[in-house]
């Protein structure tokens, strides 16, 4: 049989392997399968189609042009999923395990796809928190805005993702306005080479947004300057190398590296056997070492127990463990893979005998079998605190350490010892043990998961970074960050100061800021379509006076009779009010009475309010005025889109009684409804 040729896309070209490239078996039977590496891929002409063709394409677009885009990308692979299955089988995954390799990263994608529609701006600059005043009346304002680095985004997998560990970093590199260099590992590059076919085939993306080396990176991090981004995923030896490189040092190129960390998992001290607590824990240890083969830098490397609990806790593993069937995974009867070659598997067996010191074999012996075949190998270790290895030494499949804690306080310090993970675990029902355990722990990991009878049924498991939170962890874990829904998208882009009046911020930003200079509309802004209204748009409406009769009436009407409302004496012994006072809800009411255009037009909907505030209590007689001003627009469909107004009501004073923004859906030009 031929073996499949795995390519390179550089510079808008398809590069196939060279004359020295590396053979790639299949995980479970051994057979070679491909060839990869040593093409002539020009390096430097990689960077320069990022820099020079894919970055300025994507900076054309909006945030909410490109998250349609990934929408639509996740789409198109969610459709051709079925294609990366068939050739992910050849790394060692089963089924189950493509849910987490496959359909993870495109439900990544989807996430980032979502979230850059809901919570970033229709615009190219991206808000990081509020303004800030710098000068007392307001003339002179500073924001922290974001743009994309203007480089490119080199990233470096690890073997055991080749879709969901390119996708992960992808995803909101794309929305960022970076363009993308995924280096995948070598050993399953095939599986990735695929996805980024099917992703270049789908005709969504820019020319230059997306290239894939196959093989090594050669010359491209000391090619590297301070507008790339270099994002690793791999070894913490590898990572220590790379990290080290003199030109990333010299020129200051951002590098995040997630690398390989001794997850914990803490049994608490109310889950003894019998409880929900008990069994849960037993299936998340045992599916934490088998899917992906233990091959998941989430995994449960340690598994922490009370005292008393470690003889029943270990049988109970050991007795789920027997049941694994281990084999190819192609077959319907196994349970769990191969780990990706047979290099591996040594790897982790050496890597076991180093533990031989400090702990004993619960599982029996394996018996030998061919590629990265390896029953799982469950570990004793009775003196944590005298143990070295067990707290340092990764074994990269499945593989984990049980011992034993005297309490919550010895649990968290061993958890500790591994000097810094991706994630620790804690199933208890006790919510004071869950709070003593974040107190503790949270410094040294980047996730704490809880879980237990309560939330079982949808959690999401230990081993499963979602893209809404962040992944990554201290120490020994990287000291990286990566995803955190929006959070991850700043990675890739610069972060800066700001200042000067609210028009130029306004300008910049795309949205009206208190204090910007602002226009009246050639009508009532209720008469005009979402694409017609400009930002800074202003309505001044008429005036109106609050009586007493209003407040009784509004107090009558509602049943809302508080006593500042109807008591004059009682409301002057208040240190807030002068005597009775308007309902803070009747001001708004009149304020809509008094911004509203009645009859039907083009706002289609009141959606909310945000940032309301009471500034200054209205008594009877007041006359109070508003003044409505469009803030931001956000397209929703091509039927409408969100307008959001600052709504200012004054009293006759002259003085601001409330503020807040208004949430009003806008029917669009052309609309169909
Ligand atoms: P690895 O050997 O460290 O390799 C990681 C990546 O670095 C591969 O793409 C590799 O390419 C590349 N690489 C190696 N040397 C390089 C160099 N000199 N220049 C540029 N690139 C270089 O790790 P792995 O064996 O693939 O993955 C397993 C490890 O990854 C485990 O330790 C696991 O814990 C960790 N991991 C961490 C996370 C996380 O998110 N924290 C996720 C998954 C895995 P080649 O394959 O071509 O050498």
């Amino acid at each position: 049989m031929s073996l499949h040729r795995v390519e390179s896309f550089a510079a808008g070209r398809w590069i196939g392997p060279g004359a020295d490239a590396r053979t790639i078996a299949d995980a479970a039977t051994g057979a070679p399968i491909a060839l990869t590496g040593d093409g002539n891929v020009d390096i430097a002409a990689m960077l320069d189609h990022a820099r020079a063709v894919g970055g300025p394409a994507l900076r054309e677009m909006t945030f909410h042009d490109r998250a349609r885009i990934l929408k639509a990308l996740a789409q198109h692979l969610t459709a051709h999923k079925d294609a990366l299955y068939e050739v992910s089988y050849a790394t060692g995954a089963t089924r189950k395990d493509h849910a987490f390799d496959i359909d993870g990263g495109i439900g990544t994608t989807f996430v980032f796809a979502s979230k850059g529609r809901r919570e970033m701006p229709d615009q190219k600059v991206y808000l990081d928190g509020g303004p800030e005043q710098l000068s007392r009346d307001g003339s002179f304002i500073g924001q922290h805005v974001c743009v994309p680095l203007r480089g490119a985004a080199v990233q470096i997998n690890a073997y055991n993702f080749p879709v969901w560990g390119m996708l992960e970093k992808f995803a909101p590199a794309f929305l960022a306005g970076m363009p993308s260099i995924v280096k995948p590992a070598t050993a399953t590059c095939y599986v990735t080479e695929a996805a980024v076919r099917l992703m270049l085939d789908s005709g969504l993306l820019p020319d230059g947004a997306l290239q894939m080396v196959a093989g090594g990176l050669g010359d491209m991090l000391d090619r590297l300057g301070p507008q790339d981004v270099v994002g690793f995923t791999g070894s913490a030896a590898t990572a220590a190398k790379l990290r080290g490189n003199r030109n990333l040092l010299d020129r200051g190129v951002r590098f995040t590296a997630e690398q390989d960390s001794l997850n914990a998992s803490i049994l608490g001290p109310d889950a003894v056997p019998g409880t929900p607590e008990f069994d849960l824990f037993v299936t998340e240890a045992v599916r934490e070492m088998t899917t992906k083969a233990g091959q998941k830098c989430t995994a449960i490397r340690r598994i922490i127990v009370p005292e008393a609990q470690i003889d029943a806790l270990t049988d109970a593993v050991r007795a789920k463990l027997d049941r694994i069937v281990t084999g190819d995974p192609r077959d319907d009867a196994t349970r769990m893979g191969a780990l990706v070659s047979e290099e591996q598997k040594t790897d982790v067996l050496d890597c076991v005998a180093a533990l031989a010191d400090e702990t004993v074999r619960v599982t029996a012996p394996d018996m030998d079998r061919p590629g990265g075949l390896l029953a799982p190998i469950l570990l004793r270790c009775d003196d944590p605190d005298a143990a070295r290895a067990v707290h340092a030494r990764e074994a990269f499949g499945p593989v984990s350490t049980v011992m034993p804690c005297r309490d919550m306080d010895h649990a968290i310090a061993l958890a500790n010892r591994g000097g810094g993970s991706l994630v620790a675990s804690v199933i208890t029902h006790d919510p004071a043990v869950a709070r003593q355990a974040t107190l503790g722990m949270a410094a040294w990991h980047g996730r704490l998961y809880f879980n237990d009878r309560d939330s079982m049924d949808q959690s999401t498991g230990h081993g499963a970074p979602m893209p809404h939170m962040i992944h990554g962890g201290p120490g020994r874990a990287g000291g990286g960050e990566e995803l955190g829904g929006i959070r991850g998208v700043k990675h890739f882009m610069q972060r800066t100061a700001v200042q000067g009046s609210p028009t130029h911020i306004a300008a910049i930003a795309g949205r009206h800021f208190a204090g910007a200079r602002t226009q009246e509309g050639p009508a009532h802004p209720f008469r005009r379509s979402f694409d017609a209204l400009d930002i800074g748009e202003t309505l001044e409406t008429g005036s109106r006076t609050v009586t007493s009769d209003d407040i009784a009436h509004f107090a009558a009407f509602t049943g809302d009779t508080f006593y500042a409302h109807m008591d004059d004496a009682a409301a002057a012994r208040n240190p807030f009010f002068p005597g009775r006072v308007a309902h803070g809800y009747l001001l708004l009411s009149f304020a809509a009475g008094l911004f509203v255009d009645p009859d039907e037009g083009p706002v289609l909907a009141n959606t909310g309010l945000d940032a309301l505030r009471f500034q200054k209590p209205v008594a009877p007689g007041t006359a109070i005025q508003v003044t409505l001003t469009v803030k931001a627009k956000t397209p929703r469909t091509d039927d409408y889109g969100e307008v959001r107004w600052d709504v200012t009501v004054t009293d006759d004073a002259g003085d601001t009684v409330a503020t807040y923004e208004l949430l009003t859906m806008v029917a669009r030009d052309g609309a169909t409804a």
